[in-house]
């Protein structure tokens, strides 16, 4: 277990946690985003990666600010028609993207380009948070957090290690 280096950031890592989301699951997307380009790509680092991504203020406000939302609306404590329009997580609503940019961001045009890709193919945790059985459980804001601190991740694991990441990559659809 890596000790948070802030009160914010155990906050937010408790957060996610409390949430059903580990820091392995953001890591696994990581390692697919970024192994078709660093074959050599471990767990491990992509772990890291996530961990020094956690690291950031402007991250940790954002996770701590779009689970809160999610909270207060599966607590039905919005007003209306906030509280409709996250409890139903609608479509148009766009605010989660937004709030999301805000990680993705701190990273440059690499984070947002992995970030639209997540959003678009919804693998592996982001499917189960946005395909969540128990209806009472309010995701909206966390799917697109969860996303952002992946592709931001992969944008530092890139940022890293430059010739490779310019090549083809060796499975482009994988
Ligand atoms: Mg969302």
């Amino acid at each position: 277990m890596v000790k948070a280096s802030s009160e914010l950031e155990q906050a937010a890592l408790d957060l996610l946690l409390e949430r059903d989301v580990t820091i392995e699951e953001i890591a696994e997307l990581v390692y697919d985003l970024q192994t078709p380009y660093l074959p050599n790509l471990t767990m491990e680092n992509c772990i890291d990666n996530v961990h020094a991504v956690l690291r950031k203020r402007e991250i940790q406000n954002a996770i701590l600010t779009g689970i809160e939302l999610d909270i207060l609306a599966e607590k039905k404590l919005l007003s209306s028609p906030l509280q409709e329009i996250i409890e139903n997580d609608e479509g148009l609503f766009g605010i989660d993207e937004i709030l999301a940019l805000a990680i993705v961001n701190v990273y440059g045009s690499i984070g947002l380009t992995n970030f639209g890709y997540l959003d678009k193919l919804k693998p592996k945790v982001i499917n189960r948070l946005d395909t969540h059985k128990d209806d009472n459980e309010v995701n909206t804001f966390l799917d697109d957090i969860v996303g952002a601190i992946a592709a931001a991740a992969a944008s530092r694991i890139a940022h890293a290690n430059p010739t490779e990441s310019s090549k083809k990559p060796t499975n482009p659809l994988g």
